[in-house]
């Protein structure tokens, strides 16, 4: 069984809730995800993007990440409440008590923060949402920090900073995920507890800024945190021809030659639902197909042993 560490699904849900839809989750996710033997998911809130680009151009009073990210809770807490079979977490004591009743399990994370405007008081509300792990940004940049979209250079603001700790206090686990390098260093400077990248892959096998570089996923590791597999083609490979599931399983080897087998972890990203340009790697096109990327990391002479560490344990052991 997987634990995703990373999920769109709530896009989908409040896209569909919006035009009217309910019991989205189950109608139409459901069965890939017992088909991909997910026994749970990180369900992620994204606002950030222009709202041009999405489906948010024609949703009234949807103009600043603030509203997007109050009708897209507003949505997801409509959504789980209409789903008996899942049960939100927020510990992996809560996930194994979900899991041992039979029902698929799910933490919340907030996929960058600019909708907090100057405000620190707006991560105590992620929080009382039931948010475990936050990014402070998506790829753009906002009051806390610059994405993987803006300036590699510079790093977290004060506030920043601040959020950093506030966020610990707090309990929630920084996700490096979407940052740029200059506020992944500056992390690691203010962090006093692990830090993860939920879904991101190798920059030694595919040069991206939404990668990592071994440097990174050593300090990674040396803070106690995971790093996410994400299957999303062009985190893959710069050659359409090698993003593939088994293109994936070597980012994983390599990750366990740079940080040990216990820092690597499943973070899948899956987007297809979203169109064209969202397309996962060959063999990974939607969460049904997981499975392929454990046949490969066999191929690679994984141990049942380190392929359960990746799917579920190394995850569910940072969020204790
Ligand atoms: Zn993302």
């Amino acid at each position: 069984m997987v634990f995703d560490g990373h999920s769109d699904l709530l896009y989908d849900v409040t896209r569909r809730r919006l035009a009217g839809e309910d019991h989205v989750l189950e109608r139409c996710h459901l069965d890939r995800l017992r088909r991909g033997g997910v026994e749970g998911l990180v369900l992620a809130l994204w606002t950030s993007a222009a709202a041009g680009q999405t489906f948010w151009r024609d949703v009234p009073e949807a103009e600043t990440d603030a509203d997007r990210t109050r009708i897209m809770m507003a949505c997801a807490r409509a959504e789980l409440a209409e789903c008996p079979w899942l049960s939100v977490v927020r510990t992996a004591g809560e996930a194994e008590q979900a899991r041992a009743a039979g029902a698929l399990y799910a933490f919340l994370a907030i996929e960058g923060m600019a909708a907090i405007g100057g405000d620190l008081g707006g991560i105590d509300r992620y929080h009382a949402f039931g948010a475990r792990i936050g990014m402070l940004t998506w790829n753009e940049e906002n009051c806390l920090a610059t994405g993987a979209g803006g300036d590699p250079a510079s790093g977290l603001t004060e506030l920043g900073r601040q959020a950093v700790r506030r966020m610990q206090d707090l309990g929630m686990l920084v996700d490096v995920s979407h940052l740029n390098d200059g506020g992944f260093w500056d992390v690691m400077r203010e962090t006093h507890g692990p830090v993860i990248a939920s879904h991101s892959n190798c920059r030694a096998l595919c040069s991206v800024r939404r990668n990592l570089t071994d440097d990174q996923l050593r300090a990674i590791r040396d803070t106690g945190g995971v790093v996410g597999l994400n299957v999303h083609h062009a985190f893959v490979h710069a050659d359409p021809a090698e993003q593939t599931a088994e293109m994936l399983a070597r980012h994983a080897a390599h990750m366990a030659e740079v940080m040990g087998i216990e820092h690597v972890a499943c973070g899948f990203d899956f987007c297809e639902f979203m169109g064209p340009g969202n397309e996962g790697a060959q063999g990974l096109e939607n969460c049904a197909q997981i499975q392929n990327l454990f046949y490969w990391l066999e191929q690679l002479g994984m141990s049942a042993r380190e392929r359960e560490l990746i799917a579920r344990e190394n995850l569910l052991r940072v969020l204790a």
